[in-house]
């Protein structure tokens, strides 16, 4: 599993400030956190890694390879089997599964429904995880899912948790999933989401006890990537 770029964004920093830590982004879904983990790359001059693309990637393997999803043995040997290719530019996200791109495929209705399941796996994570500290490698980064702050690397500094009303989160991810969505059914979905993620026994959703909580739900996307270059500023390592 690699990072097929090497990507050189527009920094918002000077050469000798260049940032050189980690900031975990973690929080439920529809809490503006790719958006503003992306913008925040961009601004820090940092690479950018979406954590929840590669179980999402690793989620089409297990749907593509066909076997039976309670087969906990199997799903992983169809996702230690694959090979999951993710960009950190955050310019150009970009997720390939055995050499295909696979950014549509992975946002299905099919694999939205199964990935909570997926990632609940141990032996997944444990895989995923690796994968993901390889790519995290000496920093430079910011690394948004569920669980980085309080597992994938404790060590980040800042930790962000971005939450947002249920309502407003519902709105958001149907917004994203274009006009005409339900609202309702999307709502729906994120609560069985969340339950599942934060009901795991494996890293669940958490806030790390670290963590800066912003609730974005009266915040525009820009309000929250200013607040938080403000805090990576204030308190994050620099080269
Ligand atoms: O972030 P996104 O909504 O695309 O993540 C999809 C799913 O991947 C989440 O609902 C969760 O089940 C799983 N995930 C995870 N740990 C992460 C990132 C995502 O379990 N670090």
């Amino acid at each position: 599993m690699t990072s097929h770029d090497a990507p050189d964004p527009a920094r918002d920093v000077a050469a000798d400030d260049a940032f050189a830590g980690v900031v975990a982004m973690d929080g439920p879904s529809g809490t503006g956190k790719s958006t503003v983990a992306r913008r925040l790359a961009v601004r820090l001059g940092a690479r950018y890694l979406d954590t929840g693309a590669m179980y999402r990637a690793a989620t089409l393997a297990v749907l593509r390879s066909g076997v039976a999803q309670t087969d906990d043995t199997a799903v992983t040997a169809a996702v230690a089997g694959s090979r999951i290719d993710i960009s950190t530019d955050p310019r150009h996200p970009a997720t390939r599964l055995d050499g295909e791109p696979v950014d549509g495929p992975i946002r299905s209705a099919e694999v939205t429904a199964a990935v909570s399941g997926v990632s609940a796996i141990r032996a997944v994570r444990a895989h995923l995880v690796a994968a993901q500290r390889q790519l995290i490698g000496a920093g430079g980064i910011v690394v948004e899912g569920r669980d980085i702050g309080s597992v994938v690397c404790p060590s980040a500094a800042p930790k962000i948790y971005l939450t947002a009303s249920a309502e407003t989160r519902a709105r958001r991810r149907a917004g994203e999933l274009g006009a005409g969505t339900d609202v309702a059914a999307v709502a729906a979905d994120i609560a069985r989401r969340d339950r599942l993620d934060s009901s795991r026994a494996a890293s669940p959703l958490a806030q790390a006890s670290d963590a800066i909580e912003i609730d974005t739900t009266n915040l525009e996307i820009d309000e929250v990537v200013n607040r938080l270059v403000d805090i990576v500023r204030r308190t994050a390592p620099h080269a």
